[in-house]
C-alpha cells in the first residue's frame, strides 16, 4: 500500500490573487508550481490548507463531506494569517469542478478522494517579516486514499502525554497552517524515538488538548468528554460531526476542560475508551497512554464498542448507508 497522500491526480485547480482580484480558476498540471524563491510563504509561512473528502456512493454518485464547514475554516485561517480574503463561492466551485473532473478516480469505500485546498502568500518580498503578502495563490490538490494509520484499525495507538510543551503558539492552534506542524515535529520525532509512541497528546500544564493532527475524545461509558473550543487547538470537523452523532444517540457529551489526572483515572476503568478524530484518522482508537515513564492502558487497549459504533455512524452517513439528515453531503 502506498503512503497516505503520496499519490496525486495529475491536474489541480488554481487561482491567483494579484492584490485586487482573484483570477478565473484554471485546471493545470499538479506536478509543479512556479513561485519566486523570495515568495512570502517560503520565508514567513503565510500558508493554510484544508483537508476534506469525497466519497463514492453505491449508486455511483460522488459526495463531498461538510464542504461548507471546511470552506468557513479555510476563510477564517486565511483571515487570521492576514492573507488575502478568499472568495468562498469561487473556492467552492474550484473544489467541485476538480472533483467532478476526476470523479471516475474516486476510490470505492472505505477509500475516498482526499481534497487539499491550499492558500499561500506569494509576494516576492523578503523584507516582509512583519507585513502581509498582498498577493497570493490558491490551489486544490486531489489524492485518492485508503486508511491513514497502517494496521487493521482495531489496535489502539500509543500516545505520550506531554505536559511541558505545546504543539504550537496558543493563538495559532485553530489555524490549519504549515508552521504549526513544523513546530510540533521535533517533539514528535523525539517522542517516537525515546518512547516508541505513535503520537504525542499535547497536554500543556495538564490540560488535555490534541495530537499533532487529530483531536482527542475520551469515551467513558455513556459520557464523551473533549476539550471545549478555544484558540489553542484545531476545531476539527470530524470532532464536531462525532459529537453531533453522539448527542443523537443519547450520549452525555461534555465539552470542557479535561485534566491528565481525570483522564488517567477514567482510563483505568475497564469500559473506558479513547480515540483520535480527524478527516484522515476518522476515529482511531487509543490503547495506551504513557505518562512520566508509566504505561496506562485505556480500557481493554483495543477498539471499544462505543468508538466502533460512532465510527460506523459517521462512515454510514459519509458512504450513503444512512440518511444525511444534517445536509452534510454535497453532490458533485
Ligand atoms: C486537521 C486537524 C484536525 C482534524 O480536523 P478535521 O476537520 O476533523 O479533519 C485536528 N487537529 C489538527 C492539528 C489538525 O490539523
Amino acid at each position: 500500500m502506498t503512503a497516505f497522500g503520496t499519490v496525486f491526480m495529475p491536474e489541480m485547480a488554481i487561482s491567483w490573487f494579484d492584490g485586487s482580484r482573484w483570477s478565473a480558476a484554471e485546471i493545470v498540471p499538479s506536478d509543479s508550481l512556479k513561485l519566486h524563491p523570495g515568495a512570502h510563504v517560503l520565508h514567513y509561512s503565510s500558508t493554510c490548507f484544508e483537508g476534506l473528502k469525497a466519497f463514492r456512493h453505491g449508486d455511483g454518485s460522488i459526495k463531498i463531506f461538510r464542504m461548507d464547514k471546511n470552506l468557513a475554516r479555510f476563510a477564517n485561517s486565511s483571515r487570521l494569517l492576514s492573507l488575502p480574503e478568499i472568495d468562498v463561492a469561487a473556492t467552492e466551485k474550484m473544489i467541485i469542478d476538480i472533483v467532478r473532473r476526476f470523479a471516475e478516480d474516486v476510490p470505492e469505500v472505505p477509500g475516498s478522494l482526499y481534497i487539499r485546498p491550499t492558500h499561500i502568500g506569494t509576494d516576492p518580498a523578503i523584507g516582509k517579516a512583519a507585513a502581509p503578502s498582498v498577493t497570493s495563490c490558491q490551489y486544490v490538490l486531489l489524492s485518492p486514499v485508503g486508511n491513514y494509520f497502517s494496521g487493521n484499525g482495531d489496535d489502539g495507538l500509543r500516545l505520550l502525554l506531554e505536559e511541558d510543551s505545546m504543539r504550537c503558539a496558543p493563538h495559532m492552534g485553530m489555524i490549519k497552517s504549515g508552521g504549526n506542524y513544523a513546530s510540533a515535529l521535533g517533539l514528535i520525532l523525539e517522542a517516537k524515538k525515546a518512547h516508541n509512541v505513535d503520537q504525542i497528546l499535547f497536554c500543556p500544564n495538564g490540560d488535555v488538548q490534541e495530537t499533532g493532527a487529530a483531536n482527542f475524545l475520551l469515551i467513558d461509558g455513556d459520557t464523551l468528554i473533549t476539550k471545549a473550543l478555544d484558540s489553542t487547538f484545531l476545531h476539527g470537523i470530524t470532532r464536531d460531526s462525532i459529537l453531533t452523532l453522539a448527542r443523537e444517540m443519547g450520549m452525555d457529551v461534555q465539552e470542557r476542560q479535561l485534566t491528565i489526572e481525570e483522564l488517567l483515572e477514567r482510563a483505568a476503568r475497564p469500559d473506558c475508551e479513547a480515540a483520535l478524530s480527524g478527516t484522515a484518522a476518522v476515529l482511531t482508537p487509543v490503547g495506551t497512554l504513557l505518562h512520566r515513564g508509566k504505561e496506562h492502558t485505556v480500557g481493554t487497549g483495543k477498539l471499544g464498542p462505543t468508538t466502533a459504533k460512532l465510527k460506523k455512524a459517521l462512515n454510514d452517513l459519509q458512504w450513503g448507508h444512512r440518511e444525511d439528515s444534517h445536509g452534510w453531503l454535497t453532490a458533485v
